[in-house]
C-alpha cells in the first residue's frame, strides 16, 4: 500500500520523475493530453523532472509528423520536458524504436533466467487455440498452450513471458486498493516477431531505465497491471506509483470522448481562438479540484495545488460551454491584469482580413472595447467587421428592430437626421462627451434609450451586438460615424 491522503502524497512524491508516453499515431486530442499535463504538474511540484518518450514501436499505426505535432502541443501548452527529444538526456535515445538494443539486453536477462521463453508457435496455430477455447468457452489463457520445451531464440519469433498465476495485489493512486486473481496473468509477449517489443514490455523497461516513479496513464492499462507486476518482480523493480487517470466522456452518453466522437486535436483549439492558458486550466481541472470553488488556475497555481489524490475516480465529462466559458475568463484577465497591448498580440491571425490596413494602434483601441465579449479570439472576425468597412445599409433591418418597429420610415429618418445635427456640433469627440450628448440628444427627442440607442447603433455597425455606443462612436471616428449615419437616412 503506497498510500492514503494528501498530507502523505507530499512525502512520498519528493523529486518524482514522470513521464508522458504518447505514441506518434496522429494528433493528440483533448481526451488524452491529460496524461501530458497531471504528470507535468507533479514533475514540477516536486522539483523533479518530467521525461517524454515517444512510443514508436507500433510500425503499423506510426504516422510521419505525429511526434512534431505532439511536441507542437506540448510546447503551446507551456509544458516543458527535461529529457526527450529536442532537449535530449542522459536515458536517451527517447523514441522506442532507437532503444531495441536496450530491451533485448533485458529480455536476455529474463530468457536466461528462465522467465521468458522463444516461441516457435506460428499463428495459425495460436489461432486454432483460441477458436478451441471460444467453442469450450473457457478464456483463452496462452499459457494453457505453452510450448513444452521451447528452442533457442532466433529472429522472427516472438518472446514471452513465463507467467506465474497469482494473486496480485496494489494501490492505484486514484482507483484505490486493488486485486486480482490468477486468471490475469498470462505469457504475454515481451518481443514480437518484427523484433520491436512490445508496449507492455517497453514501458517496464524504459521507466526503470528512466527512473519513473510516477506513471500516470489512461485507466485503459489497468486491467493489464498484472502483468506489469509480473515484469517488475520478474526483474526485482520496485513498483512505481500507479496512477490511473480515468476517461473524458464524450459530451453525452456513457462513452469515453474519442478522436471518432469529434475530439478535436488540442492544437485545433488553438487555431479556433482558444487561449493556451485557458485550455490548461480547463483540462487540469476536468476531473480534479482543489477542493476549494475556485476556477481560473495560472499554470503556477495549478503546479502548487495539484494533488493526485484529488483526481477523481469517475470519468470526466467534456462540456464545450465550460471550456468557452473559460476562455473568455481568460481574454479578461490577460486585458486587466497584462494590458491591451498583451492580449492584442495574442490576436494576430484572428482579425476580419480588412483590419490589415488599419493601425496596430487602431486595432488595439477596438479591442479594448470589445474583449470582454469575446469568448474565443476568432469571435473578433465576427463581430468588429464594421469597425473597419462600412457595413451595408439594410433599411429593413432598422425598420424591423423590435424596438424601432412602432415608428414610422419618416420618423425614423427624422430622429436620424436630428441625431446627426446634434453629433456634428460635438468638437471634443470623446466617449464622456459624447455620452454627454447622447443623453442630451434623449431629452429633447423624447425618445426612450432602447429606441435612439439601437437606432444610431444599427446605422453605424448594422451588427447584432456592438460595445457600448459612446465607446463606439469615439472608436469609429466623427468622420465615419456621420458618414454612416447620413447613408442610413437617405436610404430610407
Ligand atoms: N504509448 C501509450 C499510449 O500512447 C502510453 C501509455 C503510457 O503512458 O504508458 O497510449
Amino acid at each position: 500500500m503506497l498510500f492514503l491522503g494528501g498530507s502523505a502524497i507530499i512525502g512520498d512524491m519528493e523529486k518524482a520523475i514522470t513521464r508522458f508516453a504518447p505514441s506518434p499515431t496522429g494528433y493528440i486530442h483533448i481526451g488524452n493530453v491529460r496524461s501530458a499535463i497531471y504528470p507535468y504538474l507533479v514533475a514540477r511540484q516536486t522539483g523533479g523532472k518530467m521525461v517524454l518518450r515517444i512510443e514508436d514501436t507500433d510500425r503499423e499505426r506510426y504516422v510521419d509528423g505525429a511526434t512534431e505535432l505532439i511536441e507542437d502541443t506540448l510546447k503551446w501548452l507551456g509544458l516543458d520536458w527535461d529529457e526527450g527529444p529536442i532537449v535530449g538526456g542522459e536515458h536517451g535515445p527517447y523514441f522506442q524504436s532507437e532503444r531495441l538494443d536496450i530491451y533485448h539486453t533485458w529480455v536476455r536477462k529474463l530468457l536466461d533466467s528462465g522467465r521468458a521463453y522463444a516461441d516457435p508457435t506460428s499463428p495459425e496455430k495460436i489461432d486454432e487455440y483460441r477458436r478451441e477455447c471460444n467453442l469450450k468457452k473457457v478464456p483463452f489463457l496462452y499459457r494453457n498452450f505453452r510450448p513444452e520445451n521451447p528452442p533457442k531464440w532466433e529472429a522472427g519469433m516472438p518472446i514471452r513471458l513465463k507467467a506465474e498465476p497469482c494473486e496480485y495485489k496494489w494501490h492505484d493512486a486514484v482507483m484505490g486498493d486493488m486485486r486480482t486473481g490468477p486468471e490475469m496473468c498470462d505469457d504475454i509477449i515481451l518481443i514480437k516477431r518484427d523484433g520491436y517489443p512490445t508496449y507492455n514490455f517497453a514501458h517496464i523497461v524504459d521507466d526503470a531505465e528512466m527512473g519513473v516513479t510516477h506513471v500516470m496513464r489512461g485507466v485503459e492499462y489497468l486491467s493489464s497491471t498484472p502483468n506489469y507486476l509480473a515484469l517488475y518482480d520478474a526483474f526485482g523493480l520496485k513498483r512505481p506509483v500507479l496512477v490511473s487517470l480515468p476517461h473524458i466522456l464524450a459530451p453525452t452518453g456513457n462513452k469515453k470522448l474519442g478522436k471518432r466522437d469529434g475530439a478535436k486535436s488540442v492544437t485545433e483549439y488553438r487555431d479556433d481562438g482558444i487561449l493556451a492558458e485557458a485550455m490548461l486550466n480547463y483540462l487540469a481541472c476536468l476531473g480534479w479540484n482543489d477542493g476549494t470553488e475556485q476556477e481560473i488556475y495560472t499554470k503556477e497555481e495549478l503546479i502548487e495545488k495539484f494533488s493526485i489524490d484529488r483526481i477523481q475516480a469517475s470519468g470526466a465529462r467534456y462540456d464545450e460551454t465550460k471550456l468557452l466559458w473559460m476562455n473568455g475568463q481568460w481574454i479578461r484577465k490577460i486585458f486587466d491584469e497584462q494590458g491591451a497591448h498583451a492580449l492584442y498580440e495574442r490576436t494576430v491571425g484572428f482579425w476580419p482580413e480588412v483590419a490589415g490596413d488599419y493601425s496596430e494602434e487602431y486595432r488595439i483601441k477596438v479591442l479594448a472595447i470589445v474583449y470582454d465579449r469575446l469568448k474565443t479570439l476568432a469571435d473578433l472576425r465576427d463581430m468588429t467587421g464594421y469597425f473597419f468597412k462600412d457595413p451595408q445599409v439594410d433599411v429593413d433591418m432598422v425598420v424591423g428592430n423590435k424596438f424601432l418597429k412602432k415608428m414610422s420610415e419618416a420618423e425614423i429618418e427624422d430622429l436620424l437626421k436630428k441625431s446627426v445635427g446634434k453629433l456634428m456640433g460635438v468638437q471634443e469627440w470623446t466617449a464622456d462627451k459624447l455620452q454627454e450628448v447622447l443623453n442630451e440628444l434623449l431629452t429633447e427627442t423624447a425618445k426612450k434609450p432602447a429606441e435612439l440607442f439601437s437606432l444610431i447603433r444599427l446605422a453605424v455597425s448594422f451588427a447584432p451586438f456592438s460595445p457600448a455606443l459612446n465607446l463606439t462612436l469615439e472608436v469609429l471616428g466623427r468622420e465615419v460615424a456621420l458618414a454612416r449615419l447620413n447613408a442610413v437616412a437617405e436610404a430610407i
